[in-house]
């Protein structure tokens, strides 16, 4: 039925009856003013992702364009249909959505790396705080969402990538003497693991430094959207490498509640404010233990440790992750859990986490020394 003629069919708007006939772009403008992006934590309209809005006599159409990758069940698609529909009556409602990952600005004006558009570095303050899974399953997470996603395993000391991804194998060497990155479970990944045989690796300093710059450079990356570099933990020769070679357009921070691991993540921190790398957040792993017998959730190593470092840094606590025995078990059998359960819910907090982090990455600001999205050599 055409928009002008649905004279009948009434709906509350702001509380007000009124009719759809009254409907206007001004209207649905403000209507979608009151939506808040969760990730990004803006207004659908502050936010820039409403780029059309078209009426009909017999359709309203909407288009939307994300700078982060989201699909059909994204929560904002859902609420707009939601808030909209009651003011339409018969006239339909046609949401179009699509994104785009825009390369983001690094640190120190660092030029961009071929092939990549977002390096986003995962570190911590202290080993064995679960930041080698997390990375492996943030990647996981934002190449389910459809992006193009690499994982480079930076701890040239002591590689886990291979092991957490079930995969032993030689990249090939390409004629043109650049590494084929190791594609498994649709991340194109590289690590000092596939390269050297198991062993203690000794390196000096500078060493390291320039390992970690030809992983990074001598791989043949293919037009990625983000880069996630699963760094070592501390605040040693690989960090201090990162932030002066490598444009870092963001970095999470993964600690543990206890007191120990946040002063560890504190000095982390600090080190990567001081070198001017941007961090979009923090992450809390191994938050409350669940039982495995009777799904009791358990706070062993305290509580509120993450908020009062995210609120002492004014930056967001991106996810609290729980301790839980599957995780491990997955992460060891070389089957992170995203690959493992995709459908749990497990999976379900990295997805979310894999949301958060790219939302806030992609409202930095954008790197237009990159003329074309994707970067071609
Ligand atoms: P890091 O990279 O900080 O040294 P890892 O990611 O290697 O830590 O994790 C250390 C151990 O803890 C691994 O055995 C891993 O499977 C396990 N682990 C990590 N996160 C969790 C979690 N949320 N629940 C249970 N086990 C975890």
């Amino acid at each position: 039925m055409p928009l002008g003629l649905v004279g009948t069919a009434y709906c509350e708007l702001n509380n007000q009856k009124m009719k759809p006939n009254s409907l206007s772009e001004a209207i649905i403008r403000e209507q979608l003013q009151s939506i808040q992006d969760p990730y990004l934590g803006l207004d659908l309209i502050a936010a820039k992702i409403v780029k059309k809005i078209d009426l009909s006599d017999t359709k309203v159409s909407i288009v939307l364009k994300f700078g982060y990758p989201v699909q059909e069940a994204h929560p904002v698609i859902q609420t707009i249909s939601k808030i909209l529909e009651p003011l339409l009556g018969d006239v339909a409602l046609q949401i179009t959505s699509s994104w785009k990952v825009n390369p983001h600005a690094a640190q120190n004006g660092l030029k961009p790396v071929a092939n990549i558009k977002n390096i986003i570095a995962v570190a911590s303050g202290k080993g064995g705080v679960g930041k080698s899974t997390t990375a492996i399953n943030l990647a996981l997470g934002i190449s389910v969402l459809g992006a193009r996603v690499g994982l480079l395993d930076a701890d040239i000391y002591g590689p886990s990538q291979p092991h957490m991804l079930g995969t032993k194998e030689k990249p090939a060497l390409r004629e043109d003497k650049r590494l084929e990155p190791i594609v498994k479970y649709d991340l194109q990944t590289m690590s000092m693991g596939y390269l050297v045989d198991d062993g203690p690796m000794v390196w000096r300093g500078p060493m390291v430094s320039t390992a970690l710059q030809q992983l990074l450079n001598e791989t043949a990356w293919d037009n990625l959207d983000y880069l996630i570099v699963d760094l070592p933990p501390g605040t040693g020769d690989i960090q201090l490498t990162l932030a002066q070679k490598i444009p870092v357009a963001a970095a999470v921070i993964v600690t543990t509640p206890q007191e120990v691991a946040l002063l560890d993540a504190k000095k982390a921190l600090m080190m990567f404010k001081k070198l001017g790398i941007s961090i979009v957040g923090i992450i809390e792993n191994m938050s409350t233990h669940i039982c495995t017998e009777c799904g009791h959730h358990e706070a062993i190593f305290g509580v509120g440790g993450g908020e009062k470092l995210a609120t002492e840094f004014e930056i967001p606590l991106l996810a609290k992750l729980p301790l839980d025995s599957r995780i491990q078990q997955q992460s060891d059998a070389g089957r992170p859990s995203i690959v493992e359960e995709p459908e749990g819910s497990i999976a379900q907090l990295y997805h979310e986490l894999a949301l958060q982090v790219t939302a806030k990455l992609s409202l930095q600001a954008r790197d237009y020394t990159v003329a074309s999205p994707r970067l071609v050599e």
